[in-house]
């Protein structure tokens, strides 16, 4: 059941690639909190055996370290102790932050608050510095939060901050709206933190592209961000002269798509803006969760990795499971822990000019 890595024309050097100094390998995943999985979210079409701890933790530690990855990206995290005990045999340390009110609490028999955590490879990398926060929404404290880690590399010197999310769930316009302000919150955040250091912002945004947050975060005045699997998309198509078997087929975006964005926004250089955000919605991959609940089947594409152009080069990015390999009860299941599927990506920290 395990997922396989594929070269990109663009990076034949892929394994070499995570152990060159400046080349790192960043996995976001939201693994399925345990409480929230086993007795909340309503998965009718797994198995309940699947869905037991003993059953996923293994899956869980062996989806991540098959990928080497020098960073790590989780959320909904209610079993920290365990991750950083075992990843902490594997050269990771980590950082865990809990959500205010996590709806874990209010279950029965659970583990624990749920939340984001980052762990980064100790050999690799020195901590130089992190801070966490509860996202706000018109200045109000809301139940979602952020970590962001500022990171050298020991080998080079080189400094960059890596943050990690999970903004609010749910479907309607309010919650899109919500969701938005918590991504203008979040970008505050970072840019204060992270100065003019090189960013990646990893996380379940439970925003599918078309919604304003994913324009927000792309057409921000704060930080010029990008969408890493959307500009592989672009290189691959561009050095093959062949569009997409490589990843599914692109969102098709009719002329007349409801791409809602912000509307209160600034007017300069909005054309540049919308150009870049809509060939980035048009180039994400077709999903990265897939569910079946009680009310019927979820597919959505509402995981992102974001990063600033100018400081990094996407190298590779993992595909996603083809929909044969997924299987027809969709996930989570016996091979996917998980209703979200992890994304891995392949930075190069990039010279300054
Ligand atoms: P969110 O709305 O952000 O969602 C919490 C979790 O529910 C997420 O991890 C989300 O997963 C998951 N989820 C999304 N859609 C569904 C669905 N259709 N069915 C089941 N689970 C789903 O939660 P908040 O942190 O804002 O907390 C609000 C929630 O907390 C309330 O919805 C309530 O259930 C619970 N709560 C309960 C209280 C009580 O007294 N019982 C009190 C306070 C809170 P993903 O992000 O992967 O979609
Ligand atoms: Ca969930």
């Amino acid at each position: 059941g395990l997922r396989s890595l594929k070269l990109s024309a663009v990076a034949k050097d892929y394994n070499v690639a995570s152990t060159l100094p400046n080349h790192i390998r960043v996995l976001q995943w939201n693994i399925l909190s345990q409480t929230l999985g086993q007795s909340n979210d309503g998965f009718v079409r797994c198995p309940e055996e699947a869905l037991t701890w003993e059953n996923r933790k293994f899956l869980i530690v062996q989806e991540i370290l098959q990928f080497n990855p020098d960073i790590i990206c989780l959320q909904e995290v209610d079993h920290f102790k365990f991750l950083q005990t075992i990843l902490g045999t594997q050269n990771y340390d980590g950082i865990f932050f809990p959500k205010p009110d996590s709806p874990c609490l209010y279950i029965e028999e659970n583990n624990g608050p749920d939340g984001c955590a980052i762990f980064y490879k100790r050999d690799k990398f020195e901590l130089k510095n992190f801070d966490t926060r509860i996202l706000e929404v018109w200045r109000v404290q809301s139940n979602q939060v952020a970590i962001v880690v500022n990171l050298a590399v020991k080998s080079s010197g080189k400094e960059f901050c890596v943050c990690t999310t999970h903004l609010k769930a749910r479907h309607g316009s309010l919650l899109s709206k919500l969701r938005n302000e918590q991504g203008r919150d979040l970008l505050q955040f970072v840019k204060q933190f992270a100065g003019d250091l090189p960013v990646l912002i990893c996380g379940d945004f439970n925003a599918e592209p078309t919604e304003p947050v994913y324009a927000t975060v792309l057409g921000g005045k704060l930080m010029n961000l990008s969408s890493a699997y959307a500009d592989i998309k672009t290189e691959r198509d561009e050095c093959n002269n062949d569009s997409g078997n490589e990843l599914k087929a692109s969102k098709e975006l009719d002329s007349d798509a409801d791409v809602q964005t912000t509307e209160e926004d600034e007017t300069d250089g909005e054309q540049v803006c919308d150009d870049k955000v809509l060939k980035s919605i048009q180039r994400e991959p077709p999903y990265t969760t897939w569910k079946i609940r009680e009310d019927g089947e979820e597919c959505h594409t509402i995981d992102y990795v974001f990063y600033t152009p100018e400081q990094f080069k996407v190298r590779n990015c993992l595909e996603f499971p083809r929909d044969d390999e997924v299987g027809k009860n969709r996930t989570p299941s016996f091979q996917y822990p998980s209703d979200h599927f992890s994304l891995v990506c392949d930075f190069e920290i990039l010279d300054k000019k």
